[in-house]
């Protein structure tokens, strides 16, 4: 039988006081999948990561977790379910060590678990076990996502959330992100990535979806958006 798809949002709609950000967003991640959201600076995009995660709340529509209702879930709740976020800007605790950064991202894991997948990380991410015992704050942005990144699968996640990885890296770092993005995918990690650079993230999206004005105005294969002559000249500068 064919798997139901981690995440099915379906006639989203969120506001702010009188303001509507999303309007009736429908949207789908499978199993494995990577997922790209790209658009605009207030197209919406932290918005609709915020009502997945739970911080902001659902004014109408469903979101369904293996077609579990969480609509009305607490934060903490799909946290608990499997839905793990990377926020926009890191926001690694500078003072802590590394390890205990990653430690922190186990919070809902069995404590028998957490050594093994500590060690799966250092494996993911080399650079983070050779400063493990360093506070995190001294770490370069790259590395600062990377372990931001670690800290979320510490979680072991059924739906990863990125919010702009990208966002404020070097253009050789960028690159890194995605590279590593594309090979927590080949470990079957489920990803919903949300991106402004629209190129990078098309280009390594199984699925990529286009949001302008809280809606979804494009759908579509990454690769097959990317060849798109409105997504080339809205977003792609062609
Ligand atoms: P960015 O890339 O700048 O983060 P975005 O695509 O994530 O942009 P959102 O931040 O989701 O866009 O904003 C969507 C819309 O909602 C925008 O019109 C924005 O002005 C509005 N908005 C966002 N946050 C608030 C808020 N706290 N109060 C009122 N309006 C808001």
């Amino acid at each position: 039988a064919k798997r139901p798809p981690v995440l099915q949002i379906k006639g989203l709609t969120s506001h702010y006081g009188r303001i509507q950000a999303l309007h009736g967003i429908d949207l789908q991640v499978g199993e494995g999948q990577l997922v790209a959201l790209v658009g605009a600076n207030g197209a919406g995009k932290t918005t609709l990561l915020r009502s997945i995660s739970g911080v902001q709340p659902a004014s109408g529509g469903s979101i369904l977790l293996y077609e579990a209702d969480i609509t009305r879930m607490t934060p903490d709740k799909r946290v608990r379910a499997g839905i793990c976020q990377v926020p926009e800007g890191r926001q690694v605790f500078g003072p802590m060590s590394i390890e205990d950064n990653l430690r922190l991202g186990a919070f809902t894991r069995p404590q028998s678990d957490v050594a093994d997948d500590m060690e799966k990380m250092y494996t993911l991410f080399p650079i983070l076990k050779e400063k493990r015992l360093l506070p995190a704050g001294t770490l370069s942005g790259g590395q600062q996502q990377m372990l931001a990144m670690a800290r979320a699968l510490m979680g072991r996640p059924k739906l990863l959330l990125l919010d702009e990885p990208s966002m404020g890296l070097a253009p050789l770092l960028v690159q890194e992100i995605f590279r590593i993005i594309v090979n927590l995918k080949s470990h079957g990690i489920t990803i919903l990535l949300v991106e402004q650079n629209a190129h990078a993230a098309l280009s390594i999206a199984d699925i990529g979806y286009v949001i302008e004005t809280g809606t979804i105005t494009l759908s579509g294969p990454g690769p097959a958006l990317l060849n798109n002559e409105q997504v080339k000249s809205a977003y792609l500068g062609m």
